[in-house]
């Protein structure tokens, strides 16, 4: 049984939390590929480590001393060391790192220091080997995450080595420069990782206990999720319920490896499995709900449109030439609505309504602002009736107006449309219903 297991900055943000961590890979012998992120915040009004190394790289970059900023972050390492009790320096680290910044090796090379150096503390207090990801995690010429090198080299490397830390959150490109995934990139390389070693679970390590059924901001104490689906997750990740990287299921999802969300500072919480398919029957007819806010709704109207051929073309093509996505095109006989981000949407405003009169000649358009989507997610709707009907009539029985409704044929999610001053109170209803009432 092999096990890679990734811990978030919060996770590795102190000597304390190391200890946590220590404590966790030691209980099982299988958790043999550690990915470490950089020491994250110790508490609310602190700054990530990436974040300082940013900041100190761009100081550098102009030419002024960044003497004051560099000693800060060389403090939060100091202090890990010490308080581990650990007999290692990385002096000679930080000054081959501080040569780099004054001789601008990147923004990239920078940001990537943060998890270098805590993957160097890491193994050493674990005695375990260190993989620099520079030797094992590749880019193309096009900075795109090269799979195929990766997979081979890093699989390799993999096989020869019991025990490792490889760091997360970046890798090189062919000529030899350090380049980073985006932020939060780290979980990119836990899966890249588990999928190269065919690990039998992805674990990855955090400061919640894994995914909830609706958003905490919204609703007091929601229930966890305790299995979700790729599928599930995508839809609920789209609609802002993040607690990994998006980038990060594609490598481990394509090898049938499940992901574990876990809780460092609660290691006995079950956590949230992340599966291919599952045969368990949900907790409840829904898995999750989430919501954004901040969407518009362009109507359009004319008369037979029913019968134009291309209409729908022509307007898409519209806000193709404007470099607008759409969300949802909801559609009656007459009638269409496209649903836009509202930001994106009001710096090509006028724009497109020209554009719209130009390729459709449409009897009326009309713009609606201030719309939030709400997503209710779970597999379990397919094979329950009236899943429909129950979210309807409880938000009618809170007086929310219903502004859209979409259900894909996959019957996985229902998307509902509603003013955002309703967005809470409709989000609690559908929780209510399924979960609080279990109806
Ligand atoms: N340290 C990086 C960040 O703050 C990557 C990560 O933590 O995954 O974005």
């Amino acid at each position: 049984m092999i096990k890679v297991v990734k811990f978030g900055g919060s996770s590795l943000a102190s000597a304390e939390q190391f200890k946590k961590v220590g404590e966790i890979i030691r209980a099982e012998e299988s958790r043999r590929y550690v990915v470490p992120s950089a020491p994250g915040k110790r508490s609310p009004g602190d700054t990530k480590v990436t974040d300082m190394l940013y900041k100190c790289y761009d100081i550098a970059v102009k030419g002024n001393d960044f003497t004051t900023e560099f000693d800060g972050i060389k403090q939060r390492y100091n202090e890990i060391i010490s308080g581990l009790g650990l007999d290692m320096s990385l002096e000679k680290e930080f000054e081959i790192i501080r040569s780099c910044f004054i001789g601008k090796a990147g923004r990239d090379y920078a940001a990537s220091r943060g998890e270098y150096l805590n993957g160097k503390i890491l193994a050493a207090y674990l005695k375990y080997d260190f993989i620099d990801a520079a030797d094992v995690i590749f880019f193309t010429e096009q900075g795109t995450f090269d799979a195929e090198k990766t997979g081979k080299i890093l699989g390799e490397r993999l096989a020869h080595t019991d025990c490792a830390v490889i760091p997360g959150f970046y890798g090189s490109m062919p000529n030899d420069t350090i380049k980073t995934f985006s932020r939060g990139g780290s979980d990119v390389t836990g899966s890249i990782v588990a999928s190269a070693c065919n690990a039998d679970l992805y674990e990855n390590w955090t400061d919640v206990s894994g995914f909830l059924i609706a958003d905490p901001r919204i609703i007091k104490d929601p229930e966890p999720i305790t299995t979700i689906t790729y599928k599930e997750l995508r839809e609920l990740a789209y609609m802002g319920a993040g607690v990994l990287h998006e980038d990060s299921i594609f490598p481990v999802r394509k090898a049938g490896i499940p992901i574990n969300i876990k809780n460092t500072n609660a290691p006995d919480d079950p956590g949230t499995m992340i599966v291919e398919s599952t045969s368990q029957k949900p907790r409840f007819t829904i898995t999750g709900i989430a919501g954004k806010t901040g969407f518009a709704v362009i109507n359009i109207e004319k008369d037979m449109m029913n019968a134009e051929l291309g209409f729908g073309r022509r307007v898409l093509e519209v806000l193709e030439k404007n470099g607008i996505s759409f969300e949802h095109m909801p559609s009656g006989i007459d009638t269409m609505s496209i649903i836009v981000h509202q930001e994106e949407f009001e710096k090509k405003e006028q724009e497109i309504l020209a554009g719209l009169h130009r390729n459709v000649h449409p009897d009326t358009i009309d713009i609606e602002t201030d719309l939030a989507l709400i997503a209710v997610v779970g597999r379990g709707m397919k094979s329950t009736r009236g899943t429909a009907g129950r979210i309807f009539a409880a938000l009618a029985h809170s007086h929310i107006n219903v502004k859209m409704i979409d259900q894909g044929s996959s019957e996985l999610n229902i998307i509902i449309g509603v003013d955002e001053k309703d967005f809470a109170a409709a989000t609690k209803c559908i929780y209510d219903i399924f979960v609080t009432f279990q109806l």
